[in-house]
Parts: structure tokens; C-alpha cells; sequence
């Protein structure tokens, strides 16, 4: 392949806090994605163990619930793999140690394209949506350099170089994705969130479509999901 090309079948990372986040965002893209032979894994940082206001749930079982949930979601969209740090829901912090680990898996699923949180986005409130958004862009710098996490290249996981970073949630979109043909699947994977959505499936469909509308219709789409893409060489 020419340096700089892009390979006709991408291998594709999204990285998100919550096992939900990146389908709820992003569904219709990643369906789209996999539609166009490209290759989708997830990286969850925390298994969403707290996101309950059922009082007799533990944590435990919510994280099994919540991976569960997901494993059904990404399914639905043709996502190949789904991994989990179990990192608790709501402690998250941009730190090294989640650096490191996020770091460890672009070097192993070698991705052409990341996915994950603007974390510049104003008043964006949730620690965990801003801290793996900073984690994640931090991680894809250390990645393509063998003296950061040397321990990882010992351990035989050779340097990586992400090339475009897709950010949701982004503050300044540039990038508008047409999901008229995949918003069904994006709604049928959210729809796999039960814990989180509870029974109102038509008043979910008919905001998912009213969002994806609003965001498509300046762009002549009937339905969008719009990212900040950035370019690294
Ligand atoms: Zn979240």
C-alpha cells in the first residue's frame, strides 16, 4: 500500500466510558462502517455499574447485565469484537494508568480509525465522557512511539499509528455521516440497552429520528450523525 493510503478495509476503534455511549452516538455510522467491509471493534472503559435506579441491583450484576447488553447492541451493528477494562462507572480520570491500557489496545487491534468522545466539548459534564476522550487521544500519541509503555513492546505488541480520529458529541462537527439506510439498525442495537431504556421503545425511535433529522437536514441528508474528524500522518 502507498504511505498515506487509505486500505480498503479499515479496521476501525471506538472507545467509550459507558457500554452504550458509542451506539446511542454513533450507531448508524458504525453499521455503515461494517457495511462498507470495514472491520468495527469497542473498547468499554467501565461496564456502566452504576447506571441504575433500581435499589436491589449490585454492581456486579450490572456489569454483567450491561456487557451483556452490548454484546447484543454491537451484534446488531456487525461489530466484530467488544472489550472491557471494568474500570468503575464515574471514577474515571485521564490518567497514565488508563493511558497505558488504552494504549495497549491500539497497539493490538492496530486500527486505521479511532472513535470516541469530543472531550473539548463545552460544558461537557460526565468525568468519564471527558476523561476517556482525553485518555484515548492521549493513548493514540503514545501508541506510535516504542519508548512510551516500553513494557508493552517486551511483552511482544509492536507500536501502532492511528491515522483519523472520529469525535462525537464534537463541539465544531466537520464530517456529516449519511445513516439513512442504517438508522433502523442503529435503532435496533440501542434498543439492546434495556437497562438503560427501559419500555418506551416508540417515544426512543421517534427522538433518535427527530435528532438524526435535525442533524442531517442542513446537509441535504434525511438522516446524519456529524463528527469532528481529525487527520494524524
Ligand atoms: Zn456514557
Amino acid at each position: 500500500m502507498e504511505p498515506g493510503a487509505v486500505p480498503d478495509r479499515k479496521v476501525i476503534l471506538g472507545v467509550q466510558a459507558h457500554p452504550d455511549d458509542i451506539d446511542f452516538s454513533s450507531g448508524g455510522t458504525i453499521a455503515a462502517f461494517v457495511k462498507q467491509g470495514h472491520e468495527v471493534h469497542y473498547l468499554s472503559v467501565t461496564s456502566g455499574n452504576k447506571g441504575t435506579h433500581d435499589r436491589s441491583i449490585t454492581p456486579e450484576k450490572l456489569t454483567e447485565i450491561r456487557e451483556a447488553e452490548e454484546r447484543e447492541a454491537s451484534r446488531r451493528l456487525g461489530v466484530t469484537a467488544c472489550y472491557f477494562l471494568r474500570w468503575n462507572d464515574g471514577e474515571l480520570e485521564p490518567n497514565l494508568t488508563l493511558r497505558a491500557q488504552i494504549c495497549r489496545v491500539i497497539r493490538q487491534v492496530r486500527p486505521h480509525t479511532l472513535l470516541t468522545f469530543d472531550p473539548w466539548r463545552p460544558y461537557q459534564l460526565h468525568p468519564d465522557h471527558r476523561a476517556v476522550g482525553i485518555a484515548t487521544l492521549d493513548a493514540a500519541i503514545a501508541a506510535r512511539d516504542h519508548l512510551f509503555f516500553p513494557e508493552q513492546l517486551r511483552d511482544g505488541i509492536d507500536i501502532a499509528r492511528v491515522h483519523e480520529i472520529y469525535l462525537f458529541g464534537a463541539a465544531e462537527p466537520d464530517t456529516w455521516v449519511d445513516i439513512s439506510d442504517t438508522i433502523a439498525m442503529k435503532i435496533q442495537a440501542a434498543s439492546a440497552h434495556v437497562s438503560q431504556i427501559g419500555d418506551d421503545l416508540t417515544g426512543r425511535e421517534e427522538r433518535t429520528r427527530a435528532r438524526s433529522r435535525a442533524i442531517g437536514e442542513p446537509r441535504g441528508l434525511a438522516y446524519a450523525e456529524a463528527f469532528k474528524v481529525l487527520h494524524l500522518n
